[in-house]
Protein backbone atom coordinates (compact mmCIF):
# COMPACT_ATOMS: atom_id res chain seq x y z
CA UNK A 1 0.00 0.00 0.00
CA UNK A 2 1.23 3.54 -1.18
CA UNK A 3 0.26 5.76 1.44
CA UNK A 4 0.52 8.65 -0.73
CA UNK A 5 -1.61 6.81 -3.30
CA UNK A 6 -4.58 4.97 -1.42
CA UNK A 7 -7.56 4.04 -2.43
CA UNK A 8 -11.29 4.38 -0.98
CA UNK A 9 -11.41 0.94 -0.37
CA UNK A 10 -7.99 0.72 1.38
CA UNK A 11 -9.37 3.87 3.48
CA UNK A 12 -12.09 2.03 4.48
CA UNK A 13 -10.55 -1.31 5.21
CA UNK A 14 -8.13 0.23 7.31
CA UNK A 15 -11.30 1.67 9.36
CA UNK A 16 -12.64 -1.32 9.68
CA UNK A 17 -9.50 -3.03 10.82
CA UNK A 18 -8.89 -0.10 13.32
CA UNK A 19 -5.63 -0.08 12.13
CA UNK A 20 -2.52 2.51 12.92
CA UNK A 21 -0.35 3.68 10.61
CA UNK A 22 3.45 4.45 11.95
CA UNK A 23 5.33 7.32 10.00
CA UNK A 24 8.18 8.90 10.52
CA UNK A 25 8.75 12.07 8.78
CA UNK A 26 11.34 14.98 8.11
CA UNK A 27 12.00 18.71 7.65
CA UNK A 28 11.51 17.86 3.72
CA UNK A 29 8.17 16.65 4.14
CA UNK A 30 7.16 20.13 5.23
CA UNK A 31 9.08 22.28 3.13
CA UNK A 32 6.21 22.72 0.80
CA UNK A 33 4.22 24.59 3.41
CA UNK A 34 7.45 26.28 5.35
CA UNK A 35 9.23 27.71 2.48
CA UNK A 36 8.86 31.50 3.71
CA UNK A 37 9.09 30.47 7.36
CA UNK A 38 12.91 29.60 8.49
CA UNK A 39 13.23 26.48 9.82
CA UNK A 40 16.00 23.12 9.80
CA UNK A 41 16.30 20.08 11.07
CA UNK A 42 12.64 18.35 11.78
CA UNK A 43 12.04 14.72 13.09
CA UNK A 44 8.29 13.50 13.45
CA UNK A 45 6.82 10.54 14.85
CA UNK A 46 3.12 9.94 13.53
CA UNK A 47 0.61 7.23 14.58
CA UNK A 48 -2.28 7.75 12.06
CA UNK A 49 -4.94 5.42 14.09
CA UNK A 50 -8.07 4.31 12.35
CA UNK A 51 -11.64 3.82 13.55
CA UNK A 52 -15.26 3.56 12.27
CA UNK A 53 -17.73 4.90 14.34
CA UNK A 54 -21.09 3.81 14.95
CA UNK A 55 -22.36 6.47 12.52
CA UNK A 56 -20.33 4.89 9.82
CA UNK A 57 -18.34 7.78 9.65
CA UNK A 58 -14.36 7.59 10.31
CA UNK A 59 -12.02 8.86 13.08
CA UNK A 60 -8.55 9.63 11.95
CA UNK A 61 -6.42 10.28 14.98
CA UNK A 62 -3.03 11.76 14.17
CA UNK A 63 -0.29 11.49 16.95
CA UNK A 64 2.24 13.51 16.66
CA UNK A 65 5.96 13.26 18.58
CA UNK A 66 8.71 15.50 17.43
CA UNK A 67 10.37 18.55 17.31
CA UNK A 68 11.25 21.08 14.95
CA UNK A 69 14.24 23.92 14.56
CA UNK A 70 12.64 27.15 13.43
CA UNK A 71 13.69 30.14 13.39
CA UNK A 72 12.37 33.00 16.38
CA UNK A 73 10.74 36.13 14.47
CA UNK A 74 12.47 38.25 17.49
CA UNK A 75 16.42 37.04 17.51
CA UNK A 76 16.26 34.65 14.60
CA UNK A 77 18.31 32.25 16.82
CA UNK A 78 16.49 28.61 16.30
CA UNK A 79 14.19 27.37 18.60
CA UNK A 80 13.83 23.35 19.52
CA UNK A 81 9.89 23.80 18.68
CA UNK A 82 8.42 20.35 20.83
CA UNK A 83 5.18 18.95 19.45
CA UNK A 84 3.73 16.15 21.51
CA UNK A 85 -0.26 16.18 20.37
CA UNK A 86 -2.91 14.69 18.90
CA UNK A 87 -5.55 15.97 16.48
CA UNK A 88 -8.56 13.89 15.87
CA UNK A 89 -10.89 14.36 12.64
CA UNK A 90 -13.80 12.87 11.58
CA UNK A 91 -14.27 11.68 7.92
CA UNK A 92 -17.35 11.62 6.75
CA UNK A 93 -18.21 9.37 3.33
CA UNK A 94 -22.20 10.98 3.38
CA UNK A 95 -22.85 14.10 0.86
CA UNK A 96 -23.66 15.96 3.69
CA UNK A 97 -21.26 17.19 6.66
CA UNK A 98 -22.98 15.67 10.11
CA UNK A 99 -22.29 17.91 12.96
CA UNK A 100 -19.19 15.99 14.30
CA UNK A 101 -17.71 15.66 10.78
CA UNK A 102 -15.08 17.72 9.71
CA UNK A 103 -13.81 16.38 6.39
CA UNK A 104 -16.13 14.87 3.92
CA UNK A 105 -14.79 12.33 1.92
CA UNK A 106 -14.56 13.76 -1.71
CA UNK A 107 -12.57 16.79 0.15
CA UNK A 108 -9.55 14.44 0.52
CA UNK A 109 -9.79 12.33 -2.31
CA UNK A 110 -7.46 13.73 -5.53
CA UNK A 111 -8.04 13.92 -9.60
CA UNK A 112 -7.66 10.60 -9.39
CA UNK A 113 -10.10 9.35 -6.51
CA UNK A 114 -7.08 8.65 -4.73
CA UNK A 115 -6.11 9.55 -0.85
CA UNK A 116 -2.82 10.88 0.20
CA UNK A 117 -2.58 10.29 3.73
CA UNK A 118 0.88 11.70 3.86
CA UNK A 119 0.07 14.63 2.65
CA UNK A 120 -3.21 14.68 5.74
CA UNK A 121 -0.86 13.79 7.70
CA UNK A 122 1.55 17.12 6.53
CA UNK A 123 -1.38 19.46 6.56
CA UNK A 124 -1.95 18.59 10.62
CA UNK A 125 1.53 18.72 11.65
CA UNK A 126 1.71 21.85 9.72
CA UNK A 127 -1.15 23.26 11.62
CA UNK A 128 0.76 22.55 15.00
CA UNK A 129 3.25 24.74 14.18
CA UNK A 130 3.55 28.43 15.40
CA UNK A 131 2.94 30.99 12.79
CA UNK A 132 5.09 33.12 14.62
CA UNK A 133 7.71 31.22 16.94
CA UNK A 134 9.32 33.33 19.37
CA UNK A 135 10.99 32.71 22.49
CA UNK A 136 9.21 33.20 26.17
CA UNK A 137 12.84 35.31 26.38
CA UNK A 138 15.36 35.48 24.02
CA UNK A 139 18.92 35.67 25.44
ZN1 LIG B 1 14.30 34.67 20.29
Amino acid sequence: MNIKNITIDEFNRLAEERQTLNLRLNESNLDQYLNNQPHKSAQFEVDLQFDTLSTGDIRLTTHVIGTIAIECVRCSKYIDFIIDESVAEIVTSKDTLGQKASLCISDILSDHGKIDLLRLVEDTIYLLIPMHPRHEICL
